[in-house]
């Protein structure tokens, strides 16, 4: 009775075909000839040389479901109910054709008509200056003034650096009080669960040169995202992204091999909805071809899948679990991503061996770890040294980002400029005991040098990222 998430998928792509989009299948997470990014992270990523002009795209208009990965939520994850690492984002584009008009007609029409959300529980906000969006969506599409909100740069406005930007408007669905955080003045744009956004649209009108000043575009372009777990969560009217049908799924697995109840106690819940969330980048990074590795995207990968082993211990699970989950993973997606099917004993033997290297040191690591821990509450010290992370690291396999979070849940915090230094010192001596010779070394072969560099990139757009959206 409830519209399953695949049916709303299917559903976007056959709305905006019938307005003359060209359907296309989601890129891969792993960006093609773009060194500026590590993952994909919006539906307009994969697209940027169409919004740029450097390329020409196959249409004028676009719609697309594409896979993204978000490292920068994953504190996020099981906390909020509406942030994974891995989501899936509806878009659809326009290059140089239509603009704000037909985004914000089409959308409402999507979301009202075909969706039948209620119109009630519809907010609106536009950005502080842009009285374009505003007049449309209060005189055309009708919404209420008091439903329309104004936010500045930080919440509204796109860019990146230099080049196109714009400001943008994003919708809203307003789940009721029993989300909010409860404090006066709660609205969209607040951080709380209550009005979850759920749809971005945003006109890129401006270029935006190196003196900081803005120019209208000749071409104007529309780039909206929807993040599809949290459409099906507002209409499956369940509490997190983490029980849509597709994803409940996977939680119900996790449930069973843990021998824990969903909803019973918070602690335990987190854990679940991380693995659950965990195990799905993990299937799909493997399958686009990521394989773990202690820099770049094998970095991501390798930190996710050990951090989800980590709270499968947490829950109290014995030995490897994670490969079984891609059963479960592959049954809700594979129909819509085939390759997951294709690469199915691939990716979980992937994870098999990932797993196995891991849990032959996890728990010595874990007591190690807390060992550390009583010596620093003895000590009355509140950071770990740079020279025990990195046994850690380098003995126990811990990442970096593990051994900080786990100390960060009790406060402490570790020397990060210690353990870099660590990491430097046993590169510089594996170069000095091989000698001069001119071979390369896997450190130093080509491809790890990329990864290394997309890392240092990775963190810049990242960071611009989490303030402009998209
Ligand atoms: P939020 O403010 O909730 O973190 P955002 O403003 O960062 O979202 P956008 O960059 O505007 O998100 O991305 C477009 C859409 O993609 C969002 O409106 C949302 O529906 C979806 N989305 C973004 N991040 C996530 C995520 N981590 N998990 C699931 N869906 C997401
Ligand atoms: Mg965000
Ligand atoms: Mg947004
Ligand atoms: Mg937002």
């Amino acid at each position: 009775e409830k519209m399953g998430l695949n049916e709303i998928r299917s559903k976007f792509l056959e709305f905006f075909e019938s307005k003359n989009h060209y359907v296309e299948s989601s890129f891969s997470l792993v960006p093609q000839n773009d060194k500026s990014l590590l993952l994909i992270n919006a539906g307009m990523a994969p697209m940027k040389n169409y919004f740029m002009g450097l390329d020409t795209p196959p249409s004028k208009r676009m719609a697309t479901c594409q896979k993204c990965i978000r490292t920068g939520d994953i504190d996020n994850v099981g906390l909020t109910d509406r942030h994974g690492t891995f989501f899936e984002m509806l878009g659809n584009f326009s290059f140089g054709d239509y603009f704000k008009n037909e985004s914000i007609e089409w959308g409402w029409e999507f979301i009202t008509k075909w969706l039948k959300l209620p119109i009630d529980k519809l907010w609106v906000t536009v950005y502080e200056e842009d009285d374009e969006a505003y007049d449309i969506w209060k005189d055309k599409i009708g919404i209420p003034e008091e439903r329309i909100v104004r936010l500045g740069k930080d919440d509204n406005f796109w860019e990146i650096g230099t080049g196109p930007c714009g400001p943008c408007s994003e919708i809203f669905f307003d789940r009721g009080e029993k989300y909010g955080c409860g404090l006066d003045g709660c609205k969209p744009g607040c951080e709380c669960d209550r009005y979850i956004e759920f749809w971005n649209h945003v006109f890129t009108q401006f270029n935006r040169d190196e003196k900081g000043e803005y120019t209208p575009l000749a071409n104007k372009n529309i780039d909206t995202g929807m993040g599809l777990e949290r459409i099906a969560c507002i209409m499956q009217d369940v509490d997190t992204i983490f029980e849509i049908d597709t994803l409940n799924h996977i939680l119900t697995k996790v449930c069973k091999i843990s021998d824990k109840e969903y909803g019973k106690l918070r602690k335990n819940d987190i854990s679940i909805r991380i693995i659950t969330d965990h195990i799905r980048a993990v299937s799909f990074l493997i399958g686009d071809g990521v394989l773990p590795n202690n820099e770049g995207r094998g970095y991501v990968l390798r930190r996710l899948l050990r951090r989800a082993a980590r709270h499968g211990r947490l829950l109290g699970i014995k030995g490897k679990f994670l490969s079984d989950l891609v059963d479960e993973v592959i049954l809700v997606s594979g129909e819509a991503y085939p390759t997951l099917i294709e690469r199915k004993d691939y990716i979980k033997k992937i994870i098999f061996v990932e797993e196995e290297r891991f849990e032959q040191t996890i728990d010595q690591g874990l007591s190690i770890l807390k060992e550390y821990v009583d010596q620093l509450l003895i000590e009355n010290k509140k950071e770990l040294s740079g020279e025990r992370a990195f046994k850690l690291y380098d003995t126990f396999g811990f990442p970096l980002d593990l051994t900080k979070e786990i100390l960060e849940e009790q406060n402490f915090s570790v020397d990060v400029d210690s353990f870099n230094r660590e990491m430097e010192n046993q590169k510089n001596r594996a170069r000095n005991a091989r000698g001069n010779d001119d071979e390369l070394s896997w450190e130093e072969d080509l491809f790890s040098q990329v990864d290394i560099e997309d890392e240092i990139e990775f963190i810049g757009y990242n960071n611009l990222n989490s303030e402009c959206k998209i």
